[in-house]
């Protein structure tokens, strides 16, 4: 049996706090780990922005919602679907992105929790664990599953390598140049080309 685990942001939907921020017109919401290698430290500050702006847990869903997934996302993932068993793996929050989820047809998504206060502001996140996308990986291929795995960025070339088949996804350069053992991809035609590809040889 084949498996193929997808990367959310970057490969379905847009990069959910950079749009976040382009929205709501907050700025200071772009900062990212690059800006601040401390995750703890970026997560609180963008918690407490959020509820500076007042903006508690539904405003911030319409604005997702709003956002839509990227082009051509549900028809790659539907005629995925038909063929493989999918599962997403991402570093994002279910309250984040469910909305999107719901646009793509509630595909099976592994990823993290927030936590609301009674107000319905944003008081905590919540990891299930660390290094999850590598994690499952290795779980799936111990329940005998083969993983071909597709994704854009740093947080994903960790995937990639314990699948039996690690593709990029419309990657940064940089990404390109330092994981130059991944086939790279630059749209969903592509895309499904090369796990059909994978899925032949694995
Ligand atoms: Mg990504």
């Amino acid at each position: 049996m084949q498996l193929v685990c997808l990367d959310l942001e970057g490969v379905l939907v847009p990069e959910i706090w950079i749009e976040f921020s382009e929205r709501t017109g907050i700025p200071e919401l772009r900062r990212t780990t690059r800006d601040e290698p401390n995750y703890d430290t970026l997560m609180k500050y963008r918690l407490d922005l959020l509820k500076k702006h007042k903006l508690g847990l539904p405003d911030i869903q319409k604005v997702i919602a709003e956002m839509g997934p990227m082009q051509g996302a549900k028809d790659f993932l539907d005629a995925l679907r038909v063929d493989f068993q999918v599962i997403i793996l991402s570093d994002t929050f279910y309250e984040f992105a469910m909305p999107l989820m719901a646009q793509l047809g509630m595909p099976t998504l592994f990823c993290h929790k927030l936590e609301a206060d009674a107000e319905g502001f944003l008081v905590n996140y919540h990891l299930r664990m660390p290094n999850q996308k590598k994690e499952a990986v290795q779980r799936f291929k111990e329940i005998n599953f083969k993983v071909i795995a597709a994704g854009d960025s740093y947080n994903d070339t960790a995937m990639l390598a314990e699948a039996h088949a690690g593709i990029l996804f419309h990657p940064p350069q940089n990404v390109i140049d330092e994981f130059p053992q991944f086939p790279v991809t630059m749209n969903y035609t592509e895309l499904r080309a090369e796990i059909d590809k994978a899925s032949r040889n694995i």
